[in-house]
């Protein structure tokens, strides 16, 4: 591993691997390719460490001329494939852009990829980063989500994150290319666009505003701190076998309302209402998701056996920390929030 082209590397997961690779491994030169979608941004790319190693590049997976281009010109060894279009709630309302860049996009790499790989000597990877919704949803009683788990995915966004899932191990079968796949469960942290649960009630809970949850929040999540999860996508990287995948979570599996009133609690800590009211008062239950899961789990042994990974963080302490991030990076809200696009979207979704 030598040159990184890491895809979607300006987006909230992107960008937190970016940050880590440049400061686990100084020898290795990191190329970000981000279109700046609504939730890519350039300032997740501020004060690196080792910027001289970085790179970034304003373009769209699917533009074949252009990857081919950055992966001669790089000599790219190594593709770790984040960029996707990720929130569920956009994918029932306008699912053509999840077609457009989840499956035609990565099959747009894979095409790339195996083109250089053919042309090069030496190790090559092309590691996908997913998403443990491929797998459905868990009824009370079911073992978690393993790595033998049947994909049974219930959005379009999970459904055009399986089908290219399946696109890259097809291309590890068929064309031997050396691909690896990770699923992970829902992560948390610095750099999250705020359209998600938990940076969305962090920032409605900072201004005071109600915070919506879905149905009565009963539905169950995995919480995984972003940085266990880069860890755990680098070390895949480094020891990981070919053809394989890996399964990755926190095993915190708190329902959703558990979560926002933990939040809550934490904010309380931090940044009393104006009222004197706790911020649970803030709480407003909203009509659930069409297609809502109910609950994810998932089963984490193969990672943890076969590559000596464990998550490190504490949810608590996570949630505290990530607070404390958002409370400490206005000027990062503050710029996000002034995207009319994300400001409009919000009001139509989460009307009371
Ligand atoms: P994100 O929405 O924050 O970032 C996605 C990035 O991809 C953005 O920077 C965006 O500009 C970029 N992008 C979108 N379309 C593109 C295109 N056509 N060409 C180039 N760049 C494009 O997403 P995230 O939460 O950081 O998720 C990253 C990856 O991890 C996704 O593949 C997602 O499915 C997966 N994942 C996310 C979670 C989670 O909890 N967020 C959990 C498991 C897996």
């Amino acid at each position: 591993m030598k040159h990184v082209l890491v895809t979607g590397g300006a987006g909230f997961i992107g960008s937190n691997f970016v940050r880590h690779l440049l400061a686990s491994e100084p020898e290795v030169r990191v190329v970000t390719l981000d279109l700046l979608t609504y939730a890519g941004r350039l300032e997740n790319l501020e004060n690196l460490p080792n910027p001289q190693q970085h790179r970034f590049i304003h373009g769209n997976i699917c533009d074949r001329p252009l990857v081919n281009a950055i992966l001669a010109e790089e000599a790219i060894d190594t593709i770790v494939h984040f960029a996707a279009e990720s929130h569920v709630d956009r994918s029932i309302s306008g699912p053509m852009p999840f077609i457009e860049t989840n499956i035609v996009g990565t099959f747009t790499l894979l095409e790339a990829a195996r083109n250089a790989w053919a042309e090069k000597s030496g190790p090559f990877r092309f590691h996908h980063v997913s998403t443990d919704e491929v797998f459905g949803a868990l009824q009370p009683g079911d073992a978690p989500f393993s790595e033998k788990t049947a994909y049974d995915p219930h959005s379009p966004y999970s459904a055009s994150k399986a089908s290219s899932d399946h696109l890259v191990r097809a291309y590890g079968t068929t064309y031997h290319l050396p691909v690896t796949i990770s699923n992970c469960s829902n992560n948390y942290g610095p750099y999250q666009f705020p359209e998600k649960l938990i940076p969305l009630m962090i920032l409605n809970g900072m201004m005071q505003k109600p915070l919506p949850v879905y149905g009565q929040g009963a539905q169950v999540r995995d919480w995984l701190h972003v940085e266990d999860h880069c860890e755990a996508i680098l070390r895949i990287l480094k020891q990981g076998r070919d053809g394989e995948t890996y399964c990755i979570g926190g095993d915190n599996q708190p329902s959703n309302l558990e979560i926002v009133r933990t939040i809550c609690d934490l904010l309380d800590q931090k940044l009393p209402l104006a009222n004197g009211q706790p911020h649970q008062s803030l709480i407003r239950f909203v009509t659930d998701r069409p297609g809502h899961d109910f609950r994810y789990d998932i089963d984490t042994a193969k990672i943890e056996q076969e590559l000596g990974w464990k998550p490190k963080h504490n949810l608590q302490q996570g949630l505290s920390e990530t607070i404390d991030w958002y409370l400490s990076n206005t000027a990062w809200l503050q710029s996000v929030m002034q995207k009319e696009e994300f400001n409009a979207w919000l009001e139509q979704n989460y009307q009371q």
